[in-house]
């Protein structure tokens, strides 16, 4: 089996490109929109160089750490906070809580990322664990991720009238906005999520059935491969070339 990293064009972002991104590039005024149909108030989350290996001296002990923002005054104070730990990473909590902290529901949400797909040249993500290559990803399972993700909107255009779709850097991600979609039973979450796989889509579980609350923040840059998250339209997606449409490639990528 033939071995791979990325994409052309892809690759890790360094700490001085994600800290200029940050400060510079980083549209917090969608990011509002994006969050204002929420309840309660939005937890953010960083990761600064798990996978990477890549984070700022000072910031070693907690370079593995999901560090929790949830103490901040607005928007731009969340801006300056990710901005200082120029993170690999960046993610909101799905989660909704009430004024005391207690969780009251979930935003539901599915994560189509191309190492789970089986790949006629690259293999499974067994195949690519086996060689160590669990993050990589090739071109041709990047279309195939592309694909299911309209196909998984169509599917869940029959249960679900509130569905968004995000590009995540990797792969995409079906978010649901239907007020009775975040207070889903744990087991009703299963069910659907063993229902969408058996139809074949290559989802990550553990987003569907809320053991993974984080999700990739819209706007933030995705630091493996040094694109930005975007939220795209349905329409938009069959057309949509996450190599070379510039929205997605941040400025340091672009020439
Ligand atoms: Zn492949």
């Amino acid at each position: 089996m033939e071995k791979y990293n990325l994409p052309e064009g892809m690759r890790y972002a360094s700490l001085e490109e994600r800290k200029r991104f940050y400060i510079r590039e980083f549209d917090i005024e969608k990011i509002g929109k994006w969050l204002e149909t929420r309840k309660g108030s939005t937890k953010f989350a960083v990761i600064i160089g798990r996978h990477t290996r890549i984070y700022p001296k000072e910031y070693e002990e907690d370079a593995d750490t999901t560090i929790i923002i949830d103490e901040y005054k607005d928007l731009s104070d969340v801006r300056q906070q990710i901005a200082e730990f120029c993170p690999e990473s960046a993610y909101y909590d799905r989660n909704i809580y009430d004024e005391d902290d207690r969780k009251t529901g979930q935003e539901l949400a599915f994560d189509l990322d191309p190492e789970n797909i089986t790949c006629p040249i690259h293999g499974s993500l067994a195949d690519k664990m086996r060689r160590g290559q669990g993050l990589g990803f090739c071109t041709l399972e990047l279309e195939m991720a592309k694909q299911q993700a309209l196909t998984l909107y169509d599917y869940l255009e029959r249960e679900f009238s509130l569905l968004k779709i995000v590009y995540s850097g990797r792969g995409f991600h079906v978010h649901v906005f239907d007020e009775a979609a975040n207070g889903l039973s744990e087991k009703k979450r299963h069910e659907i999520a063993r229902r969408v796989k058996k139809k074949g889509f290559a989802i990550d579980e553990w987003v569907t059935v809320g053991e993974m609350r984080l999700i990739r923040l819209p706007y933030s840059l995705n630091g493996l491969v040094s694109r930005i998250v975007l939220p795209l339209e349905k329409k938009e997606l069959e057309q949509f070339d996450p190599l070379h449409d510039r929205r997605v490639i941040p400025s340091f990528q672009l020439r």
